[in-house]
């Protein structure tokens, strides 16, 4: 079991637990916004890669 800190009240808390149990604070939800940021920037490195291919096919 890995601990890590509580990004509210900063205590260990386990890396297996959904929330906080000192403060109440959600990890998960954490955990789902780094998620979204890593997808954006997946999307973005994808999307400006193929233009970059496109740009050099077309001429
Ligand atoms: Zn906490």
């Amino acid at each position: 079991m890995s601990l890590t800190s509580c990004p509210e009240c900063r205590r260990q808390v386990s890396t297996k637990a959904d929330m906080c149990p000192h403060c109440g604070y959600n990890i998960r939800r954490e955990d789902m916004k780094l998620g979204v940021i890593g997808f954006m920037v997946i999307v973005i490195v994808i999307l400006s890669v193929s233009s970059i291919v496109g740009f050099f096919f077309s001429n």
